[in-house]
């Protein structure tokens, strides 16, 4: 049984409230912080941590605050990015849900860090009942003191404000985000210059993500040495990992960063197996914008280690044999599962969000999702057309203004190179293509080179 530093009462009657949650010990780590600690220490113990960031980038979080720019009568915002619209991905809005003041703990002791007097929680739109409970845990915690003015008698003064998105999967990118926040339309910008220079109206800024935000708060309780000595190597702590798909037991899990692949998968404590004792064809383990790895790959690397759900091993053999933790949205197929029907729900998803700034996207995505329709849905794909795919996602990647380009053209790439064979399928079986309900094939195309694990 791993650590639970986020999920630890999440079965405890009314951890909703305020009352419960100061009862298990919540916010300690504001009390900690703004009686016994500096700013500047609070960040170096973000750093000795060595928590890296939990939305998908896994930048380290104490680097990306110590880049905050600290001008002179300007003010600094905190901007916690709840947009979670990853496709596979739904930890966020399980923590918020479950223990809001989790996050309105994190919020506040990271504001004190980074001296922000003013935080906003930017929730997608269609959480409109996690907003609702946002809401009430905030107007809890002003009430008893702990948001507002003169916080615990110390002179820090901090207001925070839930900020509704309009359904747009690309104001989860941070600046994007802030557009939207601004009231404009959400428009990823160029960078530089980046949000800790001149983020929110044009003042410096820092973007984390719900999960960081929360993991704050058992780091300053803990001390970031004892937290970084959970994990391996440079994936410290525990992660959310939200798992879907064709497994016994979908839902959200909180990992001790290192443990195996196969113990994710296979063990009762988490997912429970393959669904309905079906074989493991793939996964793609970090939301829907890393690559698909085939079920060998996903719980061995090319080398034959274990593979371990951290950043570097699920990164192991680049994207040719590896994927990426991504943000945690654990999705996995089993052997009925067709990977060229689920790659084209996913172009027609990036193709609809794209934000039209840029052309390789905007075009791209567009080609993307026709040329797999024509293939997956009419049933008169080309032999061509599967090259023309892979030429249409190299024209794509490191092209774009934003990672959404990368995010479309990277599932495109990894399923192609593992599962050529279920493409040419459909073009050689048009007259099946009618019968296959929902991405389910009606039987198994088997690989050319390997069995299903
Ligand atoms: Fe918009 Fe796509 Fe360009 Fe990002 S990559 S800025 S979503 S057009």
């Amino acid at each position: 049984m791993g650590k639970k530093l986020l999920l630890e009462h999440l079965n405890v009657p009314g951890i909703q409230t305020l009352q419960v949650y100061r009862e298990k010990g919540g916010y300690k780590s504001v009390e900690k912080a703004l009686n016994q600690m500096t700013p500047e220490a609070i960040v170096e113990e973000v750093k000795k941590s060595g928590l890296r960031g939990r939305g998908g980038a896994g930048f380290p979080t104490g680097m990306k605050w110590s880049f905050l720019a600290k001008p002179e009568g300007k003010a600094r915002y905190l901007v916690c990015n709840a947009d979670e619209s990853e496709p596979g991905t739904f930890k966020d809005r399980f923590l918020m849900e479950k223990i809001p003041h989790a996050l309105i703990e994190g919020m506040i002791t990271s504001s004190v860090a980074l001296g922000a007097n003013t935080a906003y929680i930017y929730v997608r739109g269609e959480y409109f009942y996690i907003i609702k409970i946002l809401e009430k845990a905030i107007a809890e915690a002003y009430a008893a003191g702990w948001l507002g003015q003169n916080i615990l008698g110390t002179g820090y003064n901090l207001d925070m404000y839930v900020q509704a998105g309009a359904g747009a999967y690309i104001c989860g990118e941070e600046t994007a985000l802030l557009e939207s926040l601004e009231g404009k339309r959400g428009n990823p910008r160029m960078k530089p210059p980046f949000p800790a220079i001149a983020g929110l109206y044009a003042c410096p800024t820092v973007v984390n993500n719900v999960e960081t935000i929360a993991a704050v708060v058992p780091i300053i309780n803990m001390g970031g040495d004892e937290y970084a000595k959970i994990g391996v190597g440079k994936s410290t702590g525990t992660k959310l990992i939200s798992a879907g798909g064709n497994i016994n037991k979908p839902g959200v899990y909180e990992i001790d960063l290192g443990i195996t692949v196969e113990e994710f998968l296979y063990s009762d404590e988490y997912c429970g197996g393959i669904a309905n004792g079906k074989k493991l064809k793939a996964c793609i383990p970090g939301g829907s914008s890393v690559p698909i790895v085939p079920g060998h790959l996903l719980l061995n690397t090319l080398a034959g280690e274990k593979r371990l759900m951290t950043y570097e091993s699920l990164s192991d053999g680049g994207f040719v044999s590896g994927s990426m933790l991504g943000s945690g949205g654990f999705f996995v197929y089993d052997e009925d599962a067709s990977i060229p029907y689920s790659l084209y729900t996913l172009a027609r998803f990036y193709h609809h969000e794209s934000c039209g700034q840029c052309s390789p996207c905007r075009e791209g995505t567009g080609w993307l999702e026709r040329i797999l329709k024509r293939m997956v849905i009419d049933g008169q794909g080309k032999l061509s057309d599967i090259d023309l795919l892979a030429e249409v996602a190299k024209k794509i990647e490191g092209n774009t203004i934003c990672p959404l380009g990368d995010a479309a053209a990277w599932p495109v790439a990894a399923a192609i190179r593992h599962f050529r064979h279920e493409f040419e399928w459909y073009v050689n079986n048009p007259h099946e293509v009618a019968k296959i309900k929902n991405g389910k094939l009606n039987a198994p195309i088997p690989h050319p080179l390997y069995e299903m694990v």
